[in-house]
């Protein structure tokens, strides 16, 4: 091979907790040809996009757009922007991503309070409303889907919780949002940030976010002038948001009628993100969070078939992850790269407690398909009976073909 042959990544079925193999139909936008930044196209795809992504929220929030990084710059550009140096932030932890929620509310300087429960579990609203009460928060930061423990932390009753204490609600949903169910305006959510690489079927490098007006005003109060460009902040020098790339101020105003300069606009991300919440809607949002439902209750039939543990509280496990348990005596990681190896299928490791413990299966976004949850369930076996694991024969591929063949019966019904 020489240096110049064009790229050629090998062949892979990629069933982690995320990045997922992309959407096709995201590809091709990907590689469309670029446009200025003031181009009217450019323009009138960046106000498609966002009213797109309204849908995608099920919000009628005007400030709805993309941060251009991975998900992680829609969580810092959202609680950096958010948070003044003092403020009091609320975060319950039932993962590592409400640690990297504390961690980003501590950088803010924010006198940062966590609650926290096993990993395994959501946190219980009760005990979210007992601390909210007590610690009475400018602010408190919420995981949906925790990936690395699989859980679905319910919302629906925290925006109401917050209203009635005075608190902004944010959430990350990088995991969950168009995998499982996310409603920002009736669960009264302020801010909501994801990523395209998990069930919206993207590439990770876009962070598409949402805000309330009420946190509209919090971030406006804090916007900075930028050298002679934007004469129209009121912030003090003590209250402005100490980060230029992530100041949703200017960020907004990029975005909104006036198309300030700021960045520039990564062109071919909001192609993706364009093209993610377009397949997601035409399939519609119900249909597709349904097909998540379905390839995941599959996917766990599968496992279980096979004989596996699933680690966790499963009636709270999101629709697009499941954790299963490594049978004693295995190496997890030997076995993972058996999958690649042979097979070209991608599983995920774990992060602290359960390093070692549990592999994460995902099934979303493109993945969230029959062949492609089969396929996975019968590379599986064949690598642990090589491992010397006693697997059911046949069982995980059996069961999970079940699923989805009773869904087949019940639509044919209906
Ligand atoms: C995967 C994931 C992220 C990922 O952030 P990136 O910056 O895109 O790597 C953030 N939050 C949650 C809950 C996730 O599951």
């Amino acid at each position: 091979m020489t240096i110049t042959a064009p790229l050629d990544p090998p062949a892979r079925l990629l069933m982690g907790p995320g990045p997922i193999s992309a959407y096709p139909r995201v590809l091709r936008a990907m590689s469309a040809q670029l446009v200025g930044q003031y181009d009217p196209f450019m323009t009138a795809t960046m106000r498609e996009t966002q009213e797109l992504y309204r849908r995608v929220w099920a919000t009628r929030n005007d400030a709805t757009l993309l941060v251009d990084g991975t998900a992680r710059a829609g969580i810092e550009a959202a609680l950096m922007s958010l948070i003044r140096p003092g403020d009091r932030v609320l975060v319950p932890v039932f993962g590592r991503f409400g640690h990297l929620l504390a961690e980003i509310a501590e950088r803010a300087l924010a006198e940062v309070h966590v609650v926290e429960v096993p990993w395994g579990h959501v946190v219980p609203t009760s005990l979210i409303e007992e601390a909210v009460a007590r610690v009475k928060p400018a602010v408190l930061a919420l995981v949906q889907g925790d990936t690395s423990t699989t859980m679905n932390q319910p919302l629906d009753e925290i925006g109401a919780i917050c209203e009635r204490h005075g608190a902004l609600f944010y959430t990350d949903a990088t995991a969950s949002l168009g995998g499982n169910a996310f409603l920002a305006d009736a669960w009264g959510v302020d801010a909501a940030t994801a990523g395209l690489q998990k069930c919206l079927g993207g590439p990770s490098g876009s962070a598409p976010l949402t805000l309330s007006e009420r946190a509209v005003s919090v971030i406006r109060s804090r916007s900075r002038v930028e050298a002679g460009i934007r004469e129209d902040a009121d912030a003090s020098a003590a209250d402005f948001v100490r980060t230029n790339y992530f100041d949703l101020g200017m960020i907004l105003d990029y975005w909104g009628p006036r198309r300030l300069n700021h960045h520039t606009e990564a062109t071919s991300m909001l192609y993706a993100a364009r093209e993610c919440a377009a397949v997601l809607l035409e399939e519609g949002r119900e249909a597709v969070i349904e097909r998540h439902r379905l390839a995941g209750a599959a996917m766990l039939a599968g496992v279980r078939g096979l004989g596996l543990g699933v680690f966790g509280d499963v009636a709270h496990r999101m629709n697009n992850v499941v954790a299963v348990e490594v049978p004693d005596g295995v190496p997890a990681d030997a076995v993972r790269e058996a999958l690649l190896d042979d097979f070209g299928v991608e599983i995920g490791t774990s992060f602290g407690p359960l390093h070692g413990r549990v592999w994460r299966i995902g099934t979303m976004g493109y993945n969230a398909r029959k062949d492609a949850v089969l396929v996975t369930l019968a590379a599986l076996e064949a690598v642990l009976r090589r491992f010397g694991v006693a697997v059911a024969a046949g069982g995980g591929v059996e069961a999970a073909g079940d699923v989805f063949r009773a869904a087949v019966r019940e639509e044919v019904l209906a």
